[in-house]
């Protein structure tokens, strides 16, 4: 489910340019809330649930790594993270997606199951609701 999360973010912000404001996850579903200027109610749920099943079937292993704050790979944001932090774990599914997170997540994407979306709605003037679910294959 948090990997799927990553997927998801990672699709959003680099193709939609849509930046997280909120995420929840319980037992099989994915509440993500992000900012974006276009209007997501417009986007077909297929086409974003296709994309982001088509980076989980490509079973992609997901690496876990802690580093000390100062050696972090340059290039991953890890700005959000307080400076007290002095450890930082960093996720990254493979080549597709590289950032800091403290959360289980497992060892392929061939382990997620079935991504799909159930709602995108208008939270406010540019904010939107994305709700989803995880299923076995
Ligand atoms: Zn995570």
């Amino acid at each position: 489910m948090e990997s799927a999360q990553h997927i998801l973010h990672h699709i959003l912000l680099h193709e939609y340019h849509a930046t997280q404001t909120g995420m929840q996850i319980s037992d099989n579903h994915i509440r993500l809330d992000v900012k974006c200027d276009k209007d997501l109610t417009k986007l077909a749920k297929e086409e974003l649930e296709e994309k982001v099943n088509l980076v989980i079937k490509q079973n992609i292993p997901v690496n876990k790594k802690i580093y000390p704050r100062d050696e972090v790979p340059k290039g991953i944001d890890i700005s959000k993270i307080p400076d007290t932090v002095k450890e930082v774990r960093i996720v990254s599914i493979g080549d597709f997606d590289v950032q800091p997170c403290g959360n289980a997540h497992i060892d392929n994407t061939s382990e997620i199951g079935k991504y799909s979306i159930t709602e995108i709605k208008r939270k406010g003037s540019s904010t939107y609701r994305i709700e989803g679910i995880v299923t076995d294959k």
